[in-house]
């Protein structure tokens, strides 16, 4: 394929930028996205709904009437331009660093002189009047092919870098468009574009860029985000099919040696579905291939028994394990389940944190090189960093949905073909697991042990919700209250931790009070926590940062304060910070009700208290980003779509990818060829996919 050096008004320089933003022939140009678009057309209709991605701008076509340098006392040089078009009469204003060594506004003087005829576009000063316009692009109406690009119609604007700007890239893309556009293939097999109604690849590319309307650009990118989002879902599938194929080369025998005597201390017995989730780990582990499942469960379902049925299973057989926290309070927490639970059992575990120093961590590093340890329990950092395992063949991770593919590969680096469970208490939405998880197997723990009551969650008034919490203080309980931001002004109109803290005090006196914070140092934070969890402290102030935090079972009451702006998933992880003992606990929502939305959300977790349950519904899939952790899963660099906005159409494209796959699983027929390079050439490197043929 054509190399970029080739595009007319490409120099080598050039790209040389193009390069380290990916782009090095001319056809990736095309799947350059746009950022957002803007509608520059000199008459505008009023933008529809459902157009977030376009931005009206103000163009003004006029005749320079006169000049003039403007001068500021500090650095800043102003040129101002005054323009005329029949009744109307606007300044434009362009902003420069002054420069002693030339004239900044050198080249903007050259056409911008009086009596020329010109474009500009542009942000208002004065938004109210638009009469003072800070000038972003200018044109001499003589140029007729810079208006055919770049002003009276939809134009699209692109992410810059350094040296690329938007202009430029306009002119580069519609030069590819021109030079190469025909040369782009189909991807879909047709049967499934025309059964969806979608625009053709080649349609679309030129859409996406230079839109004739705002249809046109809606139909575009309907296009391209299906596309995305089923490419996606493809190398999901092929991925799997890849780690099914791997052979680990060991085998697992079931000898209870360890298992039997762990039942007995349990004093217990497991739920239904954590004998079946126990089942379907077991069978995998003696499968050929490695495990890679999910353990979802609700908060207090149980998971960690189960994963320590697993860790045991393979220390019976003489292997290691690993048991990994997201925190250190967590890892350490663990570990005192651990003491409990294989007291008197010949199995050696070890904690392994920052606070363990010297000797002592050499030690324990050791020995798990040698195989002296056979259960590690720590952070990921710990493991990921230092320790060498003489043969780990079991890896439990807990409370990580954040956990993509690339870091699950790595992570197979270091255990080499060792099995892997993940566990989270996060519900994540079917659609999103198939989406996201694709090539992990998944368990779910759907219901409590015995004696545990859900958490009520209520809707009420400050002074109600206060009122509970301290009649529970008072009976020796401890309590949660929840702001949404730290400081005052962080937003306006919501309440903060730093000043209700001070508040609190004075309501709850004579009870100890502390705050905790996302902007505390580590060291304070699990100070903070600990404390708490030693009942040293009645009524905790804190921002949400306590999500997944530890398990203080005597912390029985929640108050969670503006509780409008928290999202459904966010929310419902907040209320299993308690209900967390026997003893039955409530959630107070302080929330101001301004909009349908907020109420509707209020509502539904109200009254649904089973997690899954609720990540069905559309308002959790809202807001529910930042909580599964999709920015920073790493997995997701879609150029367009978002899986949260188009889940609709991520359900389609599973569905067809589905179907798709079952009449040819290694996409071998000649209608899927172009689908199937479209698909190594995006993932093959990125999610170490092999080709199956
Ligand atoms: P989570 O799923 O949130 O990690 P845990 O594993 O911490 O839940 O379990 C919560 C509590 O329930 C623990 O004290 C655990 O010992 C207890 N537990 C787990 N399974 C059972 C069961 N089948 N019956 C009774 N208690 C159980
Ligand atoms: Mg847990």
């Amino acid at each position: 394929m054509k190399d970029i050096r080739y595009l007319k008004g490409v120099g080598p320089k050039r790209a040389g930028i193009l390069a380290k933003i990916g782009i090095s022939r001319i056809d990736d140009l095309f799947f350059y996205f746009p950022r957002k678009w803007e509608d520059r057309k000199l008459i505008k209709t009023r933008i529809p709904p459902g157009f977030a991605f376009l931005e009206p701008s103000v163009v003004f076509r006029g005749k320079v009437v006169s000049i003039k340098d403007v001068y500021t006392s500090t650095n800043l040089r102003i040129f101002r331009a005054v323009l005329a078009a029949g009744d109307a009469e606007i300044e434009a204003l362009w902003y420069k660093r002054h420069n002693p060594r030339y004239d900044v506004f050198a080249g903007i003087r050259k056409l911008v002189a009086p009596g020329a005829e010109i474009w500009i576009t542009g942000r208002p000063d004065d938004p109210l009047f638009n009469t003072k316009i800070s000038v972003e692009e200018f044109y001499s109406c003589a140029d007729t092919e810079a208006q055919a690009l770049h002003i009276n119609r939809i134009v699209p604007v692109y992410p810059i870098t350094e040296g690329i700007s938007s202009k430029f890239m306009r002119k580069a893309i519609s030069e590819a468009i021109a030079e190469r556009g025909e040369a782009v293939p189909e991807i879909l097999p047709m049967s499934l574009a025309a059964g969806r109604g979608l625009m053709t690849r080649q349609q679309a590319l030129t859409a996406i860029h230079f839109p004739e309307s705002y249809f046109e650009l809606l139909e575009a990118r309907k296009r391209f985000i299906y596309e995305e989002l089923f490419l996606m879902c493809v190398a999901w599938a092929i991925k799997r099919k890849q780690t099914k194929r791997i052979r680990k080369g060991y085998s697992y025998e079931i000898r209870k040696n360890l298992l039997t005597p762990f039942k007995e201390n349990l004093k217990f017995e497991f739920t239904l579905s954590q004998k079946r989730a126990i089942n379907r780990i077991f069978s995998d582990m003696q499968a050929p291939s490695p495990m890679a499942r999910l353990l979802e469960g609700e908060v207090g379902s149980g998971k960690t028994v189960v994963a320590m049925c697993a860790l045991l299973l393979a220390v019976e057989n003489g292997y290691q394990g690993a048991f990994m926290a997201p925190t250190e309070i967590l890892a350490e927490q663990h570990f005192i389940t651990f003491e409990k639970f294989l007291k008197n059992m010949n199995v050696k575990f070890a904690l392994l944190t920052s606070r363990i120093r010297s000797e002592e961590r050499i030690n324990i590093i050791e020995k798990v090189s040698k195989g002296g340890i056979d259960i590690l329990i720590g952070t990921h950092a710990v493991i990921q960093d230092e320790v060498e395992f003489r043969n780990l063949r079991m890896i439990v991770i807990d409370e990580q949905h954040r956990f993509g593919v690339r870091q699950r590969a790595a992570l197979r680096q270091k255990g080499e073909q060792a099995d892997l469970l993940i566990m989270t208490a996060t519900p994540i939405p079917r659609t999103l697991f198939l989406a996201l998880y694709g090539d992990l197997d998944l368990s779910v723990l759907n219901e409590m042990p015995p004696g545990r009551t859900p958490v009520k969650t209520i809707m009420a008034e400050e002074e109600y919700a206060f009122a509970q919490v301290l009649k529970e203080v008072s009976g020796g309980r401890q309590a949660y209250a929840v702001y949404p931001v730290i400081e005052e002004g962080d937003l306006k109109g919501l309440k903060s931790v730093k000043k209700e803290f001070e508040r609190l005090k004075k309501i709850f006196k004579g009870f100890k009070l502390d705050m905790i914070h996302g902007q505390m140092p580590g060291k304070e934070k699990k100070r903070i926590m600990e404390d708490f969890a030693n009942r040293k402290t009645d009524i905790l102030v804190s921002t949400s940062v306590i999500e997944v935090g530890i398990d203080v079972p005597n912390a029985t009451v929640m108050v969670v304060n503006n509780a409008e702006q928290f999202g459904l998933a966010s929310l419902h992880q907040l209320r299993g910070r308690v209900g967390r003992g026997n003893i039955e606990s409530k959630c107070f929502l302080v929330a101001d009700l301004k909009t349908p939305e907020a109420r509707q959300r209020i509502e539904v977790i109200c009254s649904i208290s089973s997690g899954f349950e609720l990540s069905e519904k559309d308002i959790y899939m809202r807001g529910a980003g930042d909580i599964l952790g999709m920015r920073q899963h790493g997995d997701m660099e879609l150029k367009i779509a978002d899986i949260f906005a188009d889940a609709s159409v991520l359900r389609l494209a599973i569905e067809d990818r589905n179907a798709i796959l079952k009449t040819d699983p290694r996409l071998l027929k000649p209608e899927h060829s172009e689908l199937r390079k479209k698909l190594f050439e995006l993932y093959s490197e990125k999610w170490n996919i092999i080709d199956l043929s």
